[in-house]
């Protein structure tokens, strides 16, 4: 089966509507016909301070919350970022690779470094991006699953792919982004025109998967909404309005020019208690699985060390190939 892959950094106690309406919705549904790798990205979650003990109960949190949303260990290797050395072996290879110029240009790390400066940022976040290509090239998948941000990113993966294949030799499948266009960047509830983000949304801008039920449907009340009163949606006039119509369709399955037919003529209001029911409805069952999973830890390093199992057969034999046509000697 053609392969898939994509990753998720434990920067949060909680996953986010963004990430998964965004992203890892998608990674459920590839497990049907694709052969999927997953992991959590440890070593990307470290481009930033962490506290080292909340950084370790994350990644567990992680793998719970994946489990929880339909992550079939037995379809999907779960694992996680840093029990697999050749991400950052082949890492190392591709920054050989990578100009610094081109790197310079990758926005995320623009934004990211926006706040305290790019003076106080890590290199570790400068070159993040040539990382992720690593994660990505290692498995040779056909598609990964991302929102919008990461586009820019799997651009950069495909240059260097065809970069070390014209240089060496084929060794690379060049991977197309899964980005679902309706659900590729949800907005932050407070600033609609921003993506609703694990490290820089306000706490009430950001809707979390494990967040007490009450509190998500009260973040999705006070959602900022727009001037007039129409429910229509149109991301120029009405970004908060078509954020909050984009999360009803997508958790509901109701197109949203059916939602704005059955909100005709009422107030934003009603849009946001509404959205809150469905909402409080999602999370609730997905709260509880998660938490009894976490119950359970001997399963849990049960399926990341069956996950990491699979994924080191992968990538240790496209590294052996990397290593090879690099010219490195082989260990005799
Ligand atoms: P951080 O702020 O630490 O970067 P994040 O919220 O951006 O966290 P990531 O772990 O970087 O989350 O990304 C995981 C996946 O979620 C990626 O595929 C990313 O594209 C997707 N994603 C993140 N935020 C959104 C969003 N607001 N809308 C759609 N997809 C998103
Ligand atoms: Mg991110």
């Amino acid at each position: 089966r053609p392969r898939v892959l994509s990753g998720i950094q434990p920067t949060a106690d909680s996953f986010h509507f963004g990430n998964y309406l965004g992203a890892l919705r998608q990674w459920v549904d590839l497990q049907e016909d694709y052969q999927p790798f997953f992991f959590i990205a440890d070593l990307h979650a470290i481009t930033v301070e962490q506290d080292p003990k909340v950084l370790r109960e994350r990644c567990l949190r992680a793998a719970a919350q994946l489990l929880a949303m339909g992550i079939d260990p037995a379809r999907s290797a779960i694992f996680i970022q840093s029990q697999v050395p050749a991400h950052a072996q082949l890492g190392w290879v591709l920054q050989c690779l990578t100009g610094f110029g081109e790197a310079r240009r990758m926005t995320q790390f623009k934004d990211k470094s926006a706040k305290n400066g790019e003076g106080a940022a890590s290199v570790g976040l400068f070159t993040y991006p040539v990382l992720q290509a690593a994660d990505i090239l290692l498995y040779r998948p056909h598609f990964v699953p991302v929102g919008e941000d990461q586009r820019q990113h799997l651009e950069l993966t495909r240059d260097l792919a065809q970069r070390f294949n014209h240089r060496y030799k084929k060794t690379f499948r060049l991977p197309e982004p899964y980005i679902l266009k309706a659900t590729a960047k949800i907005a932050d509830l407070q600033d609609p025109t921003s993506k609703m983000s694990k490290s820089a949304s306000s706490p009430a801008g950001i809707v979390e998967m494990l967040d007490d039920p009450r509190a998500s449907a009260k973040k999705i009340r006070s959602a900022v909404t727009d001037s007039g009163s129409e429910i229509r949606f149109d991301t120029e006039e009405k970004p908060g309005v078509s954020n909050l119509l984009t999360i009803y369709s997508a958790l509901t399955g109701s197109p949203v020019t059916e939602l704005e037919e059955a909100f005709a003529g009422r107030g934003y209001g009603d849009l946001k208690k509404e959205l809150a029911e469905v909402v409080v409805d999602f999370v609730t069952p997905f709260r509880e699985r998660t938490l009894e999973l976490l119950d359970d830890q001997a399963y849990l390093s049960d399926v990341l060390r069956r996950g990491a199992e699979q994924a080191h057969a992968v990538a240790d034999a496209t590294l052996r190939d990397v290593y090879q046509r690099v010219g490195f000697v082989a260990a005799g």
